[in-house]
């Protein structure tokens, strides 16, 4: 039977009988986790494991095939503003406070509030590290499950759309393989833990002198990390930004990136699009930016100094830096806050990562998403579902290039734009083309003149 929204049915039903069966197994498998968490011990780790992640994963599988097979292919909204989840109702804050919690447990309470949990993961982590689980690992456990299970949602509901397709399998496999598997599997080798998928700035201590110290002298192996940590830094990122837009790390590579692309998209389009939001932005995230550069800087020089230049000083700035930016705002906030103000709060608002690639993306990349204004029907779907905050509709409707800082290039505009308008490009061919194209018309319109 076909579903109306209207004015006299403002409360539609959006969830299927099916769904909501759905929807009870993976919270059954959730509630699992909580029991082990709230028992602080774990009886039969390996099945109770495998029941709760097998639950999670068949619920979620079973709704999605439900919201997205049952229908024909192109980009699901429905309901989007009435849905209390993804509304910011009820269940969008409920989700906001145990997720927050969730981190806050994490960041700010020792090991021991999570000894379920630990014990729990503890045989994954000795099959895969030859250690016991700590908390880090059981963070990254269920941050890889989520970018998996959600990306499989996502590939279901842009499954007609290649770009999409193509960028979540590869969040997917560097979540999956840079940021869980080889971290992991250095360590059974006695090497050093490293993410390959993060440089500095976002990852602060790689551009410090004790990771220099540290890397440089750990084992014979470890020397090369923090030189693909530094090549990557001053060649890799300006290089690939040139030719790519911000694009190839922040919707390909990064884990932040890649949470908020899979967990996040029924959030996207809460991000704020009013020019305040565009402002407070601007700000947040250089003056981040400004504070990681002064941090390194100030670390440098006393290491050259021996400490002579603010010793103690730069020792607490350093570790004041770790608490607010590095766990409260990018974890805390940057993923509690997804049912409140959109899906990439920390990415907009605080990553100098991000910083760093908008301004090279801004002042010298071939990216840009091009507009072929005369199509645009004002509709606004690009603005809505933009996850970063930008008004493209302002733009398509002038036929102007988005050439903005903050795009991440997730393509998400182009995709809803139900006339073709948005194209995500370099600076190749059809841009040249069309800037020669109206010179020409330019240069006709010189000679009218001339011959008049
Ligand atoms: S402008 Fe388009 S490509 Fe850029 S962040 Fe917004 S939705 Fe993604
Ligand atoms: S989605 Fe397409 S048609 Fe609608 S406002 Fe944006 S560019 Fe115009």
């Amino acid at each position: 039977m076909e579903e109306s929204i209207s004015l006299a049915t403002p409360n539609p039903t959006l969830t299927s009988g099916k769904q909501k069966i759905a929807l009870a197994l993976a919270g059954l498998g959730v509630l699992l986790l909580l029991v082990v968490w709230a028992a602080g011990n774990a009886f039969a780790p390996v099945p109770v494991l495998s029941a709760s992640l097998g639950l999670i994963c068949a619920g979620v599988w079973l709704f999605v095939r439900e919201e997205y097979l049952t229908r024909p292919e192109g980009i699901k909204n429905n309901g989007v503003w009435f849905k209390s989840l993804s509304a910011r109702g009820i269940w969008g804050w409920l989700a906001a406070i145990i997720i927050t919690g969730f981190y806050t447990v994490l960041y700010f309470f020792p090991e021991n509030w999570l000894t379920g949990l630990t014990a729990l993961f503890s045989p994954v982590s000795q099959g895969l590290r030859g250690k016991p689980a700590d908390k880090w690992f059981v963070y990254g456990s269920l941050y890889t499950l989520s970018v998996l299970v959600l990306g499989v949602k996502f590939m279901y509901k842009y499954r007609h759309n290649r770009y999409q397709l193509i960028r979540t399998v590869s969040v997917m496999f560097f979540q999956t393989g840079f940021s869980f598997l080889i971290p992991a599997f250095l360590q059974v080798m006695n090497e050093p833990e490293y993410y390959f998928t993060y440089f500095w700035p976002l990852k602060d201590y790689y551009g410090s002198p004790g990771a220099v110290q540290y890397y440089g002298h750990a084992t014979s192996l470890s020397v090369y990390f923090i030189a693909f940590s530094a090549l990557m830094t001053f060649v890799g990122t300006p290089v690939l930004t040139y030719f790519f837009g911000k694009r190839w790390y922040c919707s390909w590579v990064c884990g932040c990136g890649g949470l908020a692309e899979t967990a996040g998209d029924p959030f996207r389009h809460l991000s704020d699009k009013s020019l305040n939001a565009w402002k407070i932005e601007r700000w947040m995230i250089h003056s981040v930016l400004v504070a990681v550069v002064l941090l390194t800087g100030l670390l440098w020089l006393n290491s050259w100094q021996q400490g002579g230049v603010l010793g103690k000083f730069s020792q607490a700035y350093s570790t004041a830096y770790g608490y607010v930016l590095g766990m409260a705002f990018s974890g805390v906030v940057g993923v509690g806050f997804y049912p409140l103000m959109g899906s990439r709060v920390w990415c907009r608002f605080g990553c100098p990562q991000a910083a760093i690639l908008g301004i090279f993306q801004k002042k010298k990349s071939k990216f840009r998403i091009t507009a072929n204004g005369g199509q645009c029907i004002s509709c606004g779907n690009c603005s809505t579902y933009c996850e970063m905050g930008i008004d493209v509709r302002h733009y398509a409707q002038r036929g102007q290039d988005v050439v903005r800082a903050s795009c991440v290039g997730c393509g998400i505009c182009a995709a809803v734009c139900p006339r073709g308008v948005l194209r995500l490009e370099g600076a190749g061919s059809d841009i040249d083309q069309r800037t020669e194209q109206l010179r020409t018309v330019h240069i006709r319109l010189e000679d009218v003149k001339i011959l008049s």
